[in-house]
């Protein structure tokens, strides 16, 4: 059996020739295929607006931007995620203030953050960046109520829950990105991610201010619009118009634009989207079921609803043992992940092992199964029954 990996991006004959349309089209960058996409994406989610860009972590750049986060700003996120979450917080000078997961979520424990929030003075922190980990959606009504308490903005990294939702206290359900809560939301179009585009990320939100920002500092912070220019410097041979050419840079801004031809791809994918997440869901029912008696697993990503299962994480005893030994047998399993306060870099703010119990226990015994909408049946049955096997057969 050739190797399977943890997870990997479907490319179908249909994106293969939205792709090369694009290619001989006008456009390769700054045309309309960002448009089509950001659109297609809004609806998507049920956000009012979208901003197509570069990657994921350019998407939690330019909304640390667009928020003002500036030098010695306190914001808050969790510690098991990729390192990006925490990481736009220090490209605007911020200060990452990690805190404990709920052990039974994975997420960003709610009551610990009211705990940290109640026990600092008023204005203490600026805002917290809340990761649907693994397809889980967090529930944001109540981030949206602590958040309104203490003055604080939401970030939601929405990178792992594409069409993934939560139930809010009126039953209704809400997907994550939908802007009803957070000021902004992000996602990724990394391979590995439900949606592909190569490189590519985008910024879900209802504010139409930020919206604005967001335009302007994704392309140099560069404005083109005859209503919003502020320069009163003679500007051509004396007439008061502005020549065609005029455009004016009004805040320190990045190159962090997509392609035509990875929007393209990205929108073509996106129409299996939900068919994807179905899939996801289906496997990981499969997994559930396959380990929910046994003895090694210590627990598992549940089957709830409106999970969308970017990963199928189960806590197991000797993982390192179970790692080495489906890789032995072609299965390419990971760790997600590495808690980011324990990095070298976050380590030098004075993070170290032992601040947060829960997500350290976590680290130590998780492990991401195979879960991505191709992975086959047979595939499946395979990684279980090996698993099975490293626990039955050498323990
Ligand atoms: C992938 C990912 C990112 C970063 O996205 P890129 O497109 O790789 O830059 C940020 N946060 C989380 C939770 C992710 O999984």
């Amino acid at each position: 059996m050739k190797g399977i990996p943890y997870g990997r991006q479907n490319i179908t004959d249909e994106d293969i020739q939205v792709v090369v349309e694009t290619l001989k089209s006008d456009y390769l960058t700054q045309g309309p295929r960002i448009a089509e996409f950001e659109n297609a994406f809004s609806n998507y989610v049920g956000s009012k607006y979208a901003v197509a860009v570069s990657n994921g972590t350019a998407a939690l750049h330019l909304c640390t931007l667009a928020l003002g986060v500036k030098e010695g700003d306190k914001v808050i996120t969790t510690p098991i995620t990729f390192a990006a979450s925490a990481n736009c917080i220090r490209y605007c000078g911020g200060e990452v203030i990690f805190s404990d997961i709920d052990p039974e979520t994975y997420l960003l424990d709610i009551d610990k953050v009211r705990i940290l929030l109640e026990t600092a003075p008023k204005g203490t922190y600026k805002g917290i960046i809340p990761v649907d980990f693994a397809g889980r959606a967090n529930n944001l009504e109540a981030y949206r109520k602590l958040a309104d308490e203490f003055s604080l903005w939401i970030i939601e990294d929405a990178c792992h829950a594409p069409g993934g939702s939560f139930q809010d206290t009126a039953n209704t359900t809400q997907l994550c990105g939908n802007g009803q809560f957070a000021e902004l939301a992000i996602f990724s179009f990394h391979p590995v991610k439900h949606i592909a585009s190569g490189e590519g990320g985008m910024i879900t939100t209802n504010d139409e201010s930020l919206y604005l920002k967001l335009l302007q500092l994704r392309t140099h912070g560069i404005v083109k619009n005859n209503n919003l220019y502020t320069n009163s410097i003679q500007l051509s041979g004396g007439t008061n118009e502005y020549p065609g050419w005029y455009m004016e840079m009004q805040n320190l801004g990045f190159n962090y634009r997509l392609t035509d031809f990875q929007a393209a791809l990205g929108s073509s994918q996106l129409i299996r989207a939900d068919e994807g997440v179905q899939r996801r869901r289906e496997i990981a029912i499969n997994y559930f079921n396959a380990f929910k008696n046994e003895p090694f697993i210590k627990g598992q990503s549940g089957t709830i609803k409106g999970h969308a299962f970017h990963l199928y994480i189960i806590e197991v005893e000797d993982r390192l043992g179970l790692y080495n030994y489906l890789r032995s047998k072609n299965i390419f399993a990971q760790i997600h992940y590495i808690p980011c306060h324990l990095m070298p870099y976050y380590q030098e703010f004075g993070w170290k092992e032992g601040d947060f119990p829960h997500a350290e226990k976590y680290y130590e015994h998780c492990i991401s199964l195979p879960m991505y909408p191709t992975l086959k049946n047979e595939e499946q049955a395979y990684v279980i029954s090996e698993i099975n096997i490293f626990y039955n057969d050498k323990h």
